[in-house]
């Protein structure tokens, strides 16, 4: 009786989590100080991500893609507005509260891969391990060739980066991005340096991400991907002028349908 009870309120509590955003942008604008006076890069930005939607977010050069995206890894701080990611208002974080909590809820993905030159590739994935603490030293190398060979990337974990292509050390990085397996990726242009089949493969490599549950926010210029993803939002000078759910919506029970 007391089990029965228990796992009935186990499944509100996961639906209730489920329906809850794990992005939430309240009126988010950001000014940079110019010679010029206060540049407003976002001028009002309202978002809510739910756990497992996979978001393209478009829009021409300078409309604010990368701001937006600094905002809610905390890499630059927003002018107004609030942010709660992962149920933390990242507001209240000093810098050293800021790191240890980006470390292990996001996996930030850049379009020139910034992998470290020196170091191999299964040294490259283990970093994030190391700095984070939150796998067993013990475990890590380990993980980092199982995270390697989900990328198709294990052949090449002792090669350096510069001796692999760009689409290998993308999925490298997205490896590493995986490191201390974070709810949530960011990717700024993944693609933007890649030709167009290790494109498709990062894109699908993202799908199967997104399928076993993680939550995934992709900057593109790439229209045709884009155009496949479940969720793209565009923006111009600053603010979100359109929204497009094609498939996969989130329904209120929390299934997916097509
Ligand atoms: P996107 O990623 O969509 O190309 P950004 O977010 O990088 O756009 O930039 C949005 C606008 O903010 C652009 O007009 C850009 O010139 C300006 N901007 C970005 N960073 C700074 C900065 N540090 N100082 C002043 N202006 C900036
Ligand atoms: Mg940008």
């Amino acid at each position: 009786m007391f089990e029965r009870h228990a796992s009935a309120t186990q499944t509100r509590t996961d639906a209730a989590a489920l329906q809850a955003s794990i992005i939430d942008l309240h009126a988010v604008t950001k000014a940079y100080e110019t010679a010029a006076g206060p540049f407003w890069a976002l001028k009002g930005i309202d978002l809510q991500i739910k756990k497992g939607e996979f978001v393209a977010v478009v829009g021409k050069s300078g409309s604010g893609k990368s701001t937006l995206i600094n905002m809610f890894t905390g890499i630059d701080h927003p002018t107004g507005g609030d942010i709660v990611v992962a149920q933390t208002p990242i507001r209240q974080l000093d810098e050293e509260q800021m790191a240890a909590w980006r470390g292990r809820n996001l996996g930030i993905i850049f379009q020139f891969f910034q992998l470290l030159p020196a170091l191999t590739i299964v040294e490259n994935v283990m970093i994030p391990m190391d700095l984070c603490q939150v796998y067993e030293n013990g475990e890590r190398y380990q993980r980092a060739l199982h995270l390697l060979e989900l990328v198709d990337m294990v052949d090449d974990a002792h090669k350096f980066p510069s001796s692999v292509s760009g689409g290998q050390q993308q999925r490298a990085a997205i490896a590493r991005a995986l490191a201390n397996d974070p709810p949530i990726l960011v990717a700024d242009e993944p693609t933007g340096n890649l030709d167009s089949r290790a494109a498709e493969a990062v894109y699908e490599l993202f799908g199967s991400l997104v399928d076993e549950g993680k939550t995934i926010l992709m900057v593109t210029h790439d229209d045709e991907l884009a155009g496949r993803a479940p969720r793209a939002v565009t923006l111009a000078d600053g603010l979100i002028v359109d929204e497009t759910v094609r498939h996969r919506r989130l329904k209120e029970n929390g299934d997916y349908s097509e």
